[in-house]
């Protein structure tokens, strides 16, 4: 399977200034390195988006907005317009927002190149996976809605993308801006409590006029545990994947459903995630790996690596290598999460009936499952055929060096490089392992 991380410096140097997440992807990206994991992917480095892709989903007035945000201090008092714009509530105004911005879509806009000229199955970019935000304004922590651009370059190759969110969170900003498309399906797993964030994602909320049926929703109550949500992502994914048979798939792995997450309220482990994940990949279709919630970063940090561990097909040392970071990593600085003692407040019998309805819903607005036609001919040919449009992209893209190059010496030095060295710390993506898309 290929693989590619995308990855930059400055990329990480934004994400860190997000104010929800402040620090966390560098304590992400460090724990993937110390780990070597970045020796058996390919680090695609990440490249802006320019205006006209963030156009895609954004109006212009609130990009425009955003530009007038550059020197942003402490005592900076927001204004009704700012307010307008979604930006002071739970978004508070920072720096250079438009380069914020640009920089996190343009990072879920590699992973779509990636995918879109046939370099990676799968692509992973633990920065991107901003679900929230809205096409006039910020909201929930989320300043642009790279998802949404990430899809809508998806969708220049592939006519029926699936996302699936598995934040804790319910998915709305990406839902609303498929709500009315058959060509998108949005699934989204999360907990539905009074009260709760964003307080959409109801059973009966599956999208409207011709987009209706092509919207999922599970709500969870509190303290969903591994155990459920596997159950439950089993049935409902296999149901949304056999009747919509998507051609490429995202997937928000947002890591505040884990146990412990203090905006979080579920009870999850690395273990589910990583199931629920292999599930997909199972299937080989060209997939994304997003990012999104995660507010306790030392567990971020756990699950996305084990994540990206899993792709590569590497088995993780259960303790946790030193690097810079090691200390946020105590008491047990091991790579395992632990599960809480809060009960699980949700009954088989109400999973069960989600599960029903779901089902009922597929039925009546997608037609019958692909499973009753002769399926396994007709899916395993699907299969080859995108697997060769892949590989032809994928040469095609190799020798035209004006687009895709590999600025030198490669993958394979570089793991020589890696094992040469006894210290964990001189293990880091340098810059001549990088790969860079090149217009
Ligand atoms: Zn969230």
């Amino acid at each position: 399977m290929n693989v590619c991380y995308v990855w930059d410096d400055k990329l990480i140097d934004f994400c860190d200034q997000l104010p929800a997440v402040m620090g966390r992807a560098k304590v992400v990206h460090c724990l993937i390195q110390a780990y070597g994991l970045h020796n058996k992917v390919k680090v695609v480095r990440s490249t802006p988006a320019t205006y006209e892709e963030l156009k895609e989903f954004h109006s212009e007035l609130y990009l425009d907005h955003l530009k007038t945000f550059i020197d942003v201090d402490d005592d900076y008092m927001t204004s009704v317009q700012d307010e307008e714009y979604g930006i002071g509530y739970d978004c508070a105004p920072v720096s250079n927002m438009f380069g914020l911005v640009s920089h996190i879509a343009g990072s879920s806009v590699t992973a779509s190149k990636c995918l879109v000229m046939g370099l990676a199955d799968v692509a992973i970019n633990w920065c991107g996976g901003w679900h929230h935000a809205n096409r006039f304004g910020a909201e929930g922590f989320c300043y642009v809605n790279d998802v949404v651009i990430a899809i809508e370059k998806l969708r220049k190759k592939f006519s029926k993308v699936l996302y699936i969110d598995l934040d804790v969170h319910h998915g709305n900003g990406v839902q609303d801006a498929y709500n009315i498309s058959k060509s998108v399906f949005t699934l989204s797993f999360h907990k539905y409590e009074p009260g709760f964030y964003p307080g959409t994602g109801g059973l009966n909320d599956i999208g409207t006029l011709s987009g209706t049926g092509y919207s999922c929703n599970m709500p969870l109550h509190a303290g969903y545990t591994d155990d459920t949500m596997e159950y439950a992502f089993e049935k409902v994914f296999n149901l949304v994947y056999s009747h919509f048979a998507p051609d490429a798939i995202v997937i928000q792995c947002g890591a505040d459903a884990l146990a412990h997450d203090p905006n979080g309220g579920a009870a999850l482990t690395a273990r589910s995630y990583c199931k629920c994940v292999r599930m997909v990949l199972d299937k080989r279709k060209p997939s994304m790996l997003l990012g999104g919630g995660g507010y306790q970063h030392s567990n971020a940090a756990r699950l996305w690596t084990c994540i990206t561990a899993m792709v590569a097909g590497v088995e993780l040392d259960e303790q946790i290598p030193e690097h810079i970071y090691w200390p946020e990593y105590g008491p047990t600085y091991t790579i395992a999460i632990d599960p809480t003692l809060i009960k699980d407040a949700n009954k088989s019998c109400y999973i069960e009936d989600c599960i029903n309805t779901i089902k009922g819903n597929l039925e009546k607005y997608l037609g019958k499952s692909s499973h009753a036609e002769p399926v396994v001919k007709r899916l395993k040919s699907k299969i080859e055929n995108a697997k060769e449009t892949l590989r032809l992209d994928s040469k095609k893209i190799h020798k035209d060096k004006n687009k895709f190059r590999n600025t030198s010496v490669g993958i394979h030095n570089m793991v020589k490089h890696a094992q040469d060295q006894t210290n964990h710390r001189s293990k880091i993506v340098d810059k001549s392992d990088v790969y860079d898309f090149v217009e």
